[in-house]
């Protein structure tokens, strides 16, 4: 993906307010972030461990949705499976539960997926990172990045919707 700087995440939160996108900890090492191996980036707050972040190019348009975690109950000691990546892990994989976008965000709505406890499935998805068991599938890594890609957008837009 094209790299992003830190305004322009800041200014592409969809799920929390003004005041918070423009508090919450944005990665200082961007510049260092592997872009070119990555489909969205992704990060954990290093201040609130309950709390992490995506940021993607989704139709040309730069997107960041807030995450929270729902406690110690969303690690697992079995394997599950990142419904983004569909990278299997044992109990590398989080709930985490996005606050829906505008009014329905304000009433409690909100949109949950297991994903890859620290986000970086796109370096799963290229194996750049190790997990203990892969699952033997017979796509490419071009499809593997495509069905990333489509499994977030879909998430996003269910945040958006
Ligand atoms: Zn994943």
């Amino acid at each position: 993906m094209k790299p992003l700087t830190e305004p322009e995440i800041r200014a592409a939160f969809v799920n929390c307010t003004k005041g918070e996108a423009s508090r919450l900890n944005v990665p200082r090492d961007l510049a260092e972030q592997p872009w070119d191996d990555l489909d969205f980036l992704g990060w954990r707050d290093p201040q609130a461990p309950g709390r992490a972040y995506l940021a993607a190019v989704i139709d040309g348009r730069t997107v960041a949705v807030a995450l929270r975690s729902s406690g110690a109950a969303s690690w697992q000691a079995r394997r599950s499976l990142c419904s983004l990546c569909v990278t299997t892990h044992t109990g590398g994989v989080s709930l985490l539960v996005a606050p829906r976008a505008g009014k329905a965000g304000k009433q409690g709505n909100s949109v949950g997926a297991y994903m890859c406890a620290d986000l970086a499935c796109s370096l799963y998805v290229r194996g750049k990172k190790e997990v203990g068991t892969k699952l033997h599938e017979s796509l490419t890594l071009e499809e593997k990045i495509e069905r990333t890609l489509a499994n977030l957008a879909a998430f996003v837009a269910k945040v958006t919707a």
